[in-house]
């Protein structure tokens, strides 16, 4: 049997699968079945952040699988306690407290969850709980019941309903819109300082400004969710730090880079106070949350192995200089059906004019542009119906760039 074949006899058909079949992987290159190489601007969305099968990476994953892969959460697991601590002091560097799972999803429930029990702990004047997460619209935060409903994107949810309640949605910096959609039941704001699949839309510094002021004023807790935009894809540790670096989130998600490629989330807690002996971050006591594989020594030695990377190697200032020249170059192009640059870092859209176009059935303009770049030999994702996005490795090199730009600047001209 052909691999499509098993796909449709034995996969559930939840994903539109482009027509390749990878099998092996080298820094920002990745081969298919047929010998045909790509470069990997995909990178399994945003995840192998420093390229395909490092070695710093495989060294640690097998050094760590032959020593101890897995053990309960009932004991304390050395790297999950190095990583919290790398994680925590040179990366978001502000005091506070981890928790891993094993995807960005369940980062976010992580979150939904803490501002449930924030909603206990600092209830109504009529002693209701508050338990309301405003989130926006594009956003993406996962396919679990939680994040799900967070997601303000109704194909997201559709057949699905009755969803989680507890979410109202808001405009995309739109800070009247944010202001006006607080209710005495608020209790968070959830936001991704850039929107990943949601058309590469990053937030306005007055608008995270003005979040973080409401979110003082009415006692609700801000939190970025940065499963794809952390951990220098966007040329800082935090991505909210390119945007407005002097705010200071209550909590953060993360996923997708932080593994490199092996399974990994997590999210932090402030340690600030909320009354007068209580932290935060203490909401979320024993027993309120768990997961039996989140945080094992296996994948926190992977993540460990890909921050110190990331860190030694300072990949976050090569993606600003990376950043930097494709906005020279694309600068110089005379591409009508590439009509904006948008994102931060090399978490980066090209934005269509999808009537210059060629329509193909059942295909958005982004689809159809991606499927023209994977012919030529690079690997793209689109981000909404008319975005076309790079996520190249951290440590991509000019070469590779070049060559990358070089195929979408031919193929956006032999459409
Ligand atoms: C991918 C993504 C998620 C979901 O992560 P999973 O690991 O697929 O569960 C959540 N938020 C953002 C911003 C993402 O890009």
């Amino acid at each position: 049997m052909s691999t499509a074949a098993d796909f449709s006899q034995y996969v559930l058909p939840t994903y539109g699968r482009f027509p390749l079949v990878p099998v092996k992987g080298q820094g920002s290159w990745l081969w298919d079945d047929q010998g045909k190489r790509y470069l990997d601007f995909c990178t399994g969305i945003a995840v192998c952040s420093i390229g395909h099968c490092h070695p710093a990476l495989t060294t640690a994953i097998r050094d760590q699988a032959e020593t101890l892969m897995h053990c309960s959460n009932l004991y304390q697991i050395p790297q999950q306690a190095e990583l919290a601590r790398t994680i925590v002091e040179d990366h978001v560097k502000l005091p506070g407290k981890v928790f891993f799972s094993n995807s960005g999803a369940e980062a976010n429930d992580g979150l939904i969850k803490t501002a449930r029990r924030f909603g206990h702990a600092r209830a109504q004047t009529s002693g209701e709980a508050r338990y309301e997460v405003i989130t926006f619209t594009q956003s993406f935060h996962g396919r679990t019941l939680g994040s799900m409903a967070a997601t303000a994107q109704k194909k997201i949810h559709e057949g699905f309903d009755p969803l989680l309640p507890g979410f109202r949605y808001c405009p995309f910096n739109d800070l009247s819109a944010l202001e006006a959609a607080i209710s005495p039941s608020t209790v968070a704001i959830l936001l991704e300082p850039v929107q990943g699949e949601g058309g590469v839309n990053v937030a306005d510094a007055s608008f995270i400004r003005g979040a973080a002021a409401l979110a003082k004023k009415h006692d609700l807790l801000l939190f970025f969710d940065e499963v794809q935009a952390g951990f220098s894809r966007c040329g800082h540790a935090m991505a909210w730090r390119a945007i407005c670096p002097e705010i200071e989130p209550d909590g953060i998600s993360w996923a997708k880079g932080m593994g490199g490629g092996f399974p990994i989330g997590s999210f932090w807690i402030s340690d600030r106070l909320i009354d007068d002996n209580r932290a935060l971050s203490s909401l979320m006591n024993p027993g309120s949350h768990g997961s039996t594989y989140g945080g094992n020594p296996l994948a926190c030695a992977a993540s460990l192995a890909v921050l110190n990377v990331i860190s030694t190697e300072n990949l976050g200032n090569h993606a600003m200089k990376m950043e930097a020249f494709i906005r020279d170059e694309f600068a110089k192009w005379n591409t009508p059906v590439l009509t904006e640059l948008r994102g931060i870092g090399l978490l980066l859209g090209f934005a269509i004019d999808s009537s210059l176009v060629p329509a193909v059935e059942g295909k958005t303009a982004a689809q159809v542009i991606v499927t023209k770049l994977m012919d030529q030999g690079l690997l793209a994702v689109p981000a909404g119906p008319d975005v076309v996005r790079f996520l190249p490795p951290l440590n991509v090199s000019r070469e590779e760039m070049t060559k990358a730009l070089d195929i979408l600047h031919y193929t956006v001209n032999h459409l």
